[in-house]
């Protein structure tokens, strides 16, 4: 089989075998735009060699050998021989993009008689900075000696000499070359002068940083499969280092922060590769490139937007200058955040370039997720206190305690810390830390900086090359205009504008994204599924409508009990001994209530809005710990050992499986009418204001036929009372239950003859279904997870082989029997992304969830309906 492909033999459409740097190097040779000549080595053979423990096939070898030769004839410059000197690059590539986490080798080829021949033919500063980068850059790769220790000798060698390295003599040059020797001696390690053997070695330790820590924590992390395999790509060198007409350097064509239809960069005068992302030294922007290297400059612009047409969508580009001349190294398309991402989608749809559909599944629920993230209370930021400014380099708002080390980020955020990684500049080794950090702060580098693309990768806040600060990692502290800060100090980064403040700062949700409106609108016009809201407070209600949904899928009623006066109401019922304390504290609650209910439908005005009658076991509502018990006895004027031995009797061995849901309402009629009387009074009174409400009455935990006949009888005959009493026009209102019982699942075509709707509540379903306790699962999921038992949280996302296919049932036998029903799901699943397309296929009416993933969910349905015909297959 072929294992290597030059870059004139393939496309961009073949990246499972090229990995993405080379399909795209390939499909810009095709284009004709400048790229160095080279090959591609496939997945396939990577594959092979890490499953054959690291073993180098003979067949592979021979093709490297005929590819170089062809490389040799192909620039007219000589890899193996002495003459015309071609050195090659090796660059690592996987099929998904994962910035810096693999190995490329820069320069190979050189050896000491070479680089000799080498300088001859150009100059003696460049020749010996190819070869000490190639030195270094082999130790590091290939033996894993770190970089410092080759920086260290050099630093030695400037202060000795008193001159930086480009002003070195040859021998000098070749004193610095024989202390790097030294140093692989020290380590028992050859640095090989063979070319051939160079590129060996080479090729097989980028073959094996496919399974190095970093890159599989980021395959972890972005959920990439870890049979994939690397690609290598081999390419003949082009010299950013070699003089002041040169230059390396790295361009979004449009601003990756913000989606700004403007070329956004950064390049390095005299440099080669891997210093502008390591943020070694601060680069200077892209405009600046015009007057120093006006053709390259414009050729770059053309190019730029060559590859974007092209591809159709932003493209990060990596670049080098040659004596002037430009040559364009990788394309890909370019990271961004969510912002960004929504403002190039719809600037690409606005221009015709892509359709509306295709907008919407560039866009993913996560990116939703973070633009309705919290930003600073603009009313705390007038008086916050400024401690530096840097690069807006990823949006969001944070506060936290300053950490210096990946390290120290994983323990304090192990104990529940928010931490904030502060750095010089952070480097592929501190992903773990990076991931668990609320924001990245670094003293170095620019927007293209590790931090910086890294941070945006994974939503999180970052504010990069903040020069002000002062970070020495030794002492662990942090210096800013005379002042110190240790670890622990509380911080406030803005990665929208850069700023970092010396305060701990409130933070709100924008709620007004323009485009984010504009997106989800054409998401609603796909969905099949709509969107309602699991709300009951005014606040989380106007927020839901604000965010799009169509109704209230879910307003709990119980939870308006535990307001300090209203408890004691609950309690006082709960523990009445006699008829007349029990109307009295029955009649207190429905004030409480009518009151409650007015505002909330107010609210929600014409939209539905399923309120849930009282749900949870009674003793929920009462005192265990003594000293609220006494006080409860003297509230109620009781005694406290009558109180303890009431809350004895209401205890249950298993209070989820106890007397709760309808139950309570079949024993104790009059605390569900009471309900029904306080939400028909509300809606009555609200009628006759003019406004319109569309109240629907859920009943929870019904398992049996008659539970549902019987408390909806009771409920109907308080209704129709309250619209006989009032003389108004009696308007449309539904009642129906909660399907969250196997049994109402297998029975639902009887249920579904008393019921206007039905909504399933898979918390409940969940837990019954598998008889998980919710509030248990903790001890073991874990485990589970680690053996493979499960791969996810059941009641995160959906159980589709077994509570999925509860649904399918019920769904399928209730339309038997009532073929018009509106059918919901209310658990936290329903703003599940992953379990979305699922309900789509179980044919259920809408989902609902809670107000702030909404947005998300709205994305998801549109999604969902465009995706249809690739849902996932159920296990039967
Ligand atoms: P990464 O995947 O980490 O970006 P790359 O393989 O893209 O690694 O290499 C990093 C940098 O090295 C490139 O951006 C480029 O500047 C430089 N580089 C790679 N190959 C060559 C080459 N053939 N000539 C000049 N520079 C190169
Ligand atoms: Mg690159
Ligand atoms: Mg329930």
């Amino acid at each position: 089989m072929k294992q290597i492909y030059h870059f004139n033999e393939g496309n961009t459409t073949m990246k499972d075998l090229l990995g993405g740097k080379g399909a795209n190097l390939a499909e810009m040779t095709q284009l004709g735009l400048p790229v160095p000549a080279g090959f591609t080595i496939t997945t396939t053979a990577c594959m092979q060699f890490l499953q054959q423990d690291d073993y180098f096939e003979q067949s592979l070898k021979e093709e490297v050998l005929k590819a170089i030769y062809r490389l040799e004839t192909e620039t007219g410059k000589s890899f193996l021989a002495d003459s015309s000197i071609l050195l090659v690059s090796v660059r690592s590539g996987a099929k998904f993009s994962m910035p810096g986490m693999m190995d490329t080798i820069l320069n190979l080829g050189l050896n000491d008689k070479k680089v000799r021949d080498f300088a001859r033919l150009t100059t003696p500063s460049f020749a010996y900075d190819c070869y000490r980068r190639l030195m270094q850059m082999f130790g590091d790769v290939v033996y894993g000696i770190s970089k410092e220790q080759f920086d260290q000798i050099l630093q030695k060698f400037e202060t000795t000499f008193d001159k930086a390295p480009s002003y070195f003599s040859l021998a000098e040059q070749q004193e610095v070359i024989k202390a790097y020797k030294q140093l692989f001696d020290k380590q028992h390690k050859n640095f090989p002068q063979d070319p051939l053997e160079q590129l060996f070695t080479a090729i097989k330790a980028v073959f094996q940083s496919w399974n190095n820590e970093r890159a599989q924590v980021y395959r972890n992390l972005h959920d990439i499969p870890f049979d994939l395999g690397t690609a290598v790509n081999v390419q003949s060198m082009v010299f950013g280092n070699s003089g002041e007409k040169s230059a390396t350097g790295v361009a979004f064509t449009r601003n990756p922060a913000t989606g700004e239809k403007k070329l956004f960069g950064e390049f390095l005068p005299n440099a080669q590769g891997e210093d502008v992302v390591a943020g070694i030294r601060t680069p200077q922007t892209i405009d600046k490139l015009k007057q120093l290297l006006s053709v390259a400059y414009s050729d770059f612009i053309d190019y730029a937007k060559i590859l974007e047409d092209h591809y159709k969508d932003m493209q990060d580009i990596e670049f080098t200058i040659e004596n002037g001349k430009l040559y364009i190294l990788q394309t890909r398309s370019g990271k961004r955040t969510a912002q960004a991402a929504l403002n190039i989608a719809l600037d690409l749809v606005d221009d015709g370039t892509i359709t509306k559909k295709e907008a919407l599944l560039r866009i993913t629920p996560t990116m939703v997720e973070q633009l309705i993230h919290p930003i600073f209370d603009p009313a705390e930021l007038k008086s916050a206190k400024v401690l530096a400014k840097g690069l807006p380099a990823s949006p969001g708002a944070a506060s936290g305690q300053i950490v210096f080390t990946a390290e120290r980020a994983k323990e304090l955020h192990e104990e529940g810390k928010k931490v904030i990684l502060v750095r010089q500049e952070t480097s592929p080794e501190d992903i773990e830390g990076m991931v668990v950090s609320e924001a990245i702060v670094t003293s170095r580098g620019g927007m293209t900086s590790h931090a910086a693309v890294v941070a945006r990768g994974m939503g999180t806040c970052c504010v990069a090359g903040c020069e002000e600060l002062i970070v020495n990692e030794t002492t662990q502290t942090v210096t800013c205009k005379g002042q110190t800060l240790i670890e622990g100090s509380t911080i406030s980064v803005d990665g929208t504008t850069g700023t970092i403040y010396q305060a701990e700062l409130k933070t709100v949700r924008p709620t007004d994204n323009q485009n984010l409106q504009r997106l989800l609108n054409w998401a609603d016009k796909e969905a099949k599924l709509m969107v309602r809201a699991n709300a009951e407070n005014i606040q989380d209600l106007s927020a839901a409508i604000n965010f799009g949904a169509s109704g209230i899928g879910l307003a709990r009623t119980e939870h308006m009990f535990f307001g300090e006066k209203r408890i004691l109401e609950m309690r006082r019922l709960i523990l009445a001994e006699d008829e007349t304390s029990f109307e009295v504290a029955l009649q207190r609650l429905l004030d409480f209530q009518q009151d409650d209910f007015y505002h909330m439908l107010q609210t929600v005005g014409e939209k539905p809005m399923v309120i849930r009658l009282l749900d949870p076991p009674m003793h929920e509502f009462l005192p265990t710990d003594p000293q609220t018990i006494q006080q409860l006895a003297k509230q109620l004027e009781k005694a406290p050992e009558q109180i303890t031995k009431q809350i004895a009797q209401l205890h249950e061995t298993n209070p989820m499986l106890g007397h709760r849901g309808c139950r309570l309402g079949i024993t104790e009629a009059r605390i569900y009418q009471m309900q029904v009387k306080a939400i028909f009074t509300s809606a009555i009174k609200l009628t006759q204001a003019g406004y319109s409400v569309k109240p629907e009455i859920m009943i929870p935990l019904v398992a049996e036929e008659k539970e549902l006949i019987e408390v909806k009888n009771s409920l109907l005959r308080t209704i129709k009372n309250l619209f006989e009493a009032s003389n108004v026009e009696p308007f449309p209102f539904e009642i129906g239950t909660m399907i969250e019982l196997p049994r109402a699942c297998m029975t639902a075509d009887r249920l579904a003859k008393h019921a206007d709707f039905f909504s399933f509540g898979t918390n409940d379903l969940t837990q019954m279904t598998y008889g998980f306790s919710r509030d248990d699962i903790g001890k073991f999921l874990p485990i589970y997870k680690e053996k493979g038992i499960l791969t996810q949280d059941p009641f995160q996302t959906l159980d589709q082989a077994g509570v999925g296919k509860l649904i399918q049932t019920a769904v399928k036998k209730a339309r038997q029997t009532n073929p018009n029903m509106m059918i919901g799901v209310c658990g936290e699943v329903g703003g599940d992304p992953n379990s979305i397309s699922f309900f789509q296929q179980a044919c259920v009416d809408y989902v609902s969830c809670s107000a702030y993933r909404i947005p998300a969910a709205r994305l998801a349905c549109g999604q969902a309906a465009l995706n249809d015909c690739r849902i996932a297959e159920i296990a039967l």
